[in-house]
């Protein structure tokens, strides 16, 4: 038993159609709370359980932040997530539906995460959002779920915050003897903190996030996620705000799934006429994202330019 489940994997018509391309969507956004989070950070749980931790601490006021949240609940282990002010009280609001103590505290991540240190007391377990090998291999499965059904892409797409999800889809794609399988990363422009990285030859600070996509608002990326470039064919890609916001309204009326933006922006890059030319079958990661709602989507689309 897992604390995520196996998602569907379908060949998306509308997609396909777009792409001129054959492409495959994993739902991660049917993961029980809402994305492919869950993987990974379930996975950490479970092992910081088996070890006897009593007591999970978590500094996302997002996805991550959730399947702790999630994870906590189904275990058993109180959870406490410390959220700085800015945090939506639709994120509050889930995670307090999943009984994980909420504490608002600082006006960035920076101070919660200061915070959420000083009450990690011995035998408790701090889950970090995505720089973490324990999640890495969880969402690494992932990739197992594509190969037991058979299908075999040519490229991957997928969003990067941190870049536990990159980190991780590599992970599994080695381990599946598909080492030659690009992987298209995508970021906003505003978000863009691994594209930086390539550029630079190192990991690099961004100075601010200044994107929609908050999901994918990591000023500097895991370590790990720049190893990945280096052993791993991995593309960067941009997309603008608009674009992201744009898919995820067009997902939703093509198959009746709402994703937040982050996840958009990797939808985008399908969706952008001729940007998969290069290959035949395409798997998307539709890592989903449960903070976003459609009035949020469409405020933000008046907003952007
Ligand atoms: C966390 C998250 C990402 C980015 O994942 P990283 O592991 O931080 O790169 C993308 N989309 C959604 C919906 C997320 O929750």
């Amino acid at each position: 038993m897992t604390l995520h489940i196996h998602t569907p994997l379908i060949e998306s018509r509308p997609l396909s159609l777009a792409a001129g391309r054959n492409v495959w969507l994993k739902l991660e956004a049917l993961q029980p709370c809402g994305s492919f989070k869950l993987r990974g950070v379930g996975h950490a749980c479970e092992v910081h359980h088996a070890r006897g931790a009593r007591h999970f601490v978590s500094s996302s006021g997002g996805n991550a932040g959730l399947a702790v949240a999630y994870a906590g609940r189904k275990l058993g282990v109180p959870v406490t997530v410390v959220v700085p002010e800015t945090t939506t009280e639709r994120a509050k609001e889930l995670l307090r539906l999943e009984d994980a103590q909420v504490v608002v505290h600082g006006s960035s991540w920076q101070e919660a995460n200061a915070l959420a240190q000083t009450l990690v007391g011995p035998g408790d377990a701090f889950i970090h959002p995505f720089d973490d090998p324990l999640l890495w291999a969880g969402h690494a499965s992932l990739v197992d779920e594509v190969a037991e059904a058979g299908v075999r892409p040519d490229a991957v797409v997928l969003s990067v915050g941190g870049g536990g999800l990159l980190s991780g889809v590599v992970e599994g794609l080695q381990r599946n003897g598909w080492s030659d399988v690009p992987v298209l990363a995508v970021e906003t422009e505003g978000a863009a903190s691994l594209h930086a990285a390539m550029q630079a030859g190192h990991s690099v600070e961004l100075e601010r996030i200044a994107s929609v996509a908050t999901s994918l608002g990591a000023k500097r990326v895991a370590d790990q996620a720049l190893v990945c470039v280096q052993q791993h064919p991995v593309h960067s890609h941009l997309v603008s705000d608009r674009a992201a916001l744009e898919a995820c309204e067009r997902f939703l009326r093509d198959h009746r799934v709402l994703v937040e933006p982050a996840c958009g922006a990797a939808l985008a890059l399908a969706y952008a006429p001729g940007a998969l030319a290069q290959y035949q079958n395409v798997l998307v990661v539709v890592c989903g994202g449960a903070t976003a709602t459609l009035e949020q989507i469409q405020a933000w689309l008046k907003q952007v330019d």
